[in-house]
């Protein structure tokens, strides 16, 4: 299985580093809706895993839920996003948290997404931010302001590994840019929080005592302290030993991530653990709307719910995503949602036709479309090639059905579907009312009596009541619109 790797920015042979494969994902910051945007890179993740379970490996994934210590600046200023959307929602942090965290794992149910073995809130892991934190304190890489302990980042000589810049040309690139006004107390442009102190003339409503004193995490501490606590297993007994900690196999965010989130990671585990921490960086790129991006702190974005409220099955959306890399920018558009609906319908319908047909097989081989298949999966998970593979098999079905065990045929769609997740063997047509099945057969008896005027008057009355009929050879098909 071929990989492209961040780090090394290039596709590489996959090998697990032992027996389970361990891979994290950073989760949503839970103080509004994620975006459809947001769960783009949710799905890319699930497809990720989806191809190593494909592939036979045992996964342990674990993602976090970010409930605290996300500034409205990912440069350690401004407002924590959670404390601020309290305060204009009128309920507790708290309460926000639990809300849109509730929200996003009915989403990713939603886009049949196989669940994380751990999910892991940041205040549920404070102690252990702290454990790190005091660490790389021990080990001399954090310094004191007036409102936190930050990372020195010029201590630590491979800072900005990710973004293939050294530490002096990162600090040079970013010079006169955002980060620099920031902090006055800053050393250097890169060093980040890794604790910051409660404002002293107000009582957040997230605080924890520490050594350093009462206030909360930076933001980017929870996903190495989680990291390390279950999949690196370097703790024991909630005591923090970081020579024991093991390499991770995989990493995913999305692209905005690894300039900052991720490359401080990285510095908060490495300088102390002496190994790599990650061995493989995947990162998806954004979904975009005509041209822009969708932040969800510039006014938020589309949700599922809003493409359910317009009538749009979750698994809709994701076939859509099925057409782009996951390493290209991808537009979203209705007119694209409209075709995905459609091929994703016929899909299904296959699936449900090959379920319910008697087998006249005479086992012709469709069996190279799988090897197809499976190289393309592999191939850094070229999905839409995938997909154009699994329609080129069933043009090739279609062709001549007769010719092909619809058994064998069937559990060649499912096991593609293993990948692709969009739950087709468990789909079943609508229920069609008795009333449209006797007008329907009405329909059909006039037209028998060469009556077509009259039969077409039935059709239409059909539409009108959202149903459609459609010729199948010798038989009719009614299909809810
Ligand atoms: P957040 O909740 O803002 O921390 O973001 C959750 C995840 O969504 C992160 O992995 C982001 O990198 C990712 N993300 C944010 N915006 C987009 C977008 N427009 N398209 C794809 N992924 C995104
Ligand atoms: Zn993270």
């Amino acid at each position: 299985m071929l990989i492209y790797n961040s780090l090394s920015h290039k596709k590489e042979e996959f090998i697990p580093v032992d027996n389970t494969v361990k891979l994290y994902s950073c989760g949503p910051t839970v103080y509004s809706y994620a975006h459809i945007g947001n769960l783009r890179t949710y799905v890319l993740t699930d497809w990720l895993k989806r191809v190593l379970i494909y592939n036979g490996y045992n996964l342990k994934h674990a993602m976090n839920i970010t409930d605290v210590g996300h500034l409205t600046s990912d440069a350690d200023s401004g407002e924590d996003k959670m404390e601020k959307a309290a305060k204009e929602q009128g309920k507790t942090a708290w309460e926000i948290a639990e809300h849109y965290a509730q929200v996003f794992f009915s989403d990713l149910k939603k886009l049949n997404t196989l669940p994380a073995d751990i999910i892991a809130k940041a205040t549920d892991h404070i102690q252990e931010d702290i454990a790190l934190i005091n660490e790389l304190e021990k080990q001399g890489f954090t310094y004191r302001t007036s409102d936190g302990i930050y990372f020195d980042t010029s201590k630590f000589k491979e800072y900005g590994v990710l973004t293939g810049l050294s530490w002096e040309q990162l600090n040079n690139s970013l010079k006169g840019g955002a980060r620099i006004e920031l902090s006055e107390e800053k050393k250097n442009i890169t060093d980040f929080s890794l604790w910051k102190f409660s404002p002293a003339n107000e009582k957040r409503q997230m605080e924890w005592p520490s050594p350093w004193g009462v206030g909360f995490p930076g933001w980017h501490i929870e996903c190495s302290a989680i990291n390390l606590k279950y999949l690196a297993d370097a703790f024991e007994n909630d005591i923090f030993y970081p020579e024991k900690a093991k390499t991770i196999d995989f990493h995913t965010g999305g692209i905005d991530l690894l300039p900052i989130h991720h490359t401080n990671e990285i510095a908060q585990v490495e300088p102390i653990t002496h190994k790599p921490f990650i061995k493989y960086w995947v990162h998806g790129e954004f979904l975009i709307i005509k041209g822009g991006r969708m932040a969800k702190s510039e006014g938020g974005g589309l949700t599922l719910s809003t493409l359910i409220e317009k009538g749009y099955d979750p698994l809709i959306y994701r076939y859509f995503l099925l057409n782009a890399h996951y390493r290209t920018k991808m537009e979203f558009d209705y007119e694209g949602l409209d075709a995905a609906n459609n091929s994703l319908s016929s899909l299904r319908e296959l699936v449900w036709n090959l379920k319910n047909k008697n087998d006249v097989s005479t086992d012709l081989d469709l069996s190279n479309y799988q090897k197809d298949f499976k190289e393309a999966v592999n191939d850094d998970l070229n999905l839409p090639k995938a997909l154009s593979i699994v329609w080129t098999a069933i043009k090739e079905y279609k062709k001549q059905p007769e010719q092909y065990s619809s058994k064998k045929t069937l559990t060649m769609i499912l096991d593609f579907d293993k990948v692709l997740g969009l739950d087709l063997d468990n789909w079943q047509p609508a229920e069609i009312p008795e009333e449209i099945k006797d007008l329907a057969e009405k329909r059909n008896q006039l037209r028998l009596e060469k009556k077509y005027a009259e039969a077409d008057e039935i059709r239409i009355q059909i539409e009108k009541m959202g149903y459609s009929l459609k010729d199948n050879g010798s038989t009719i098909d009614i299909q809810k619109i």
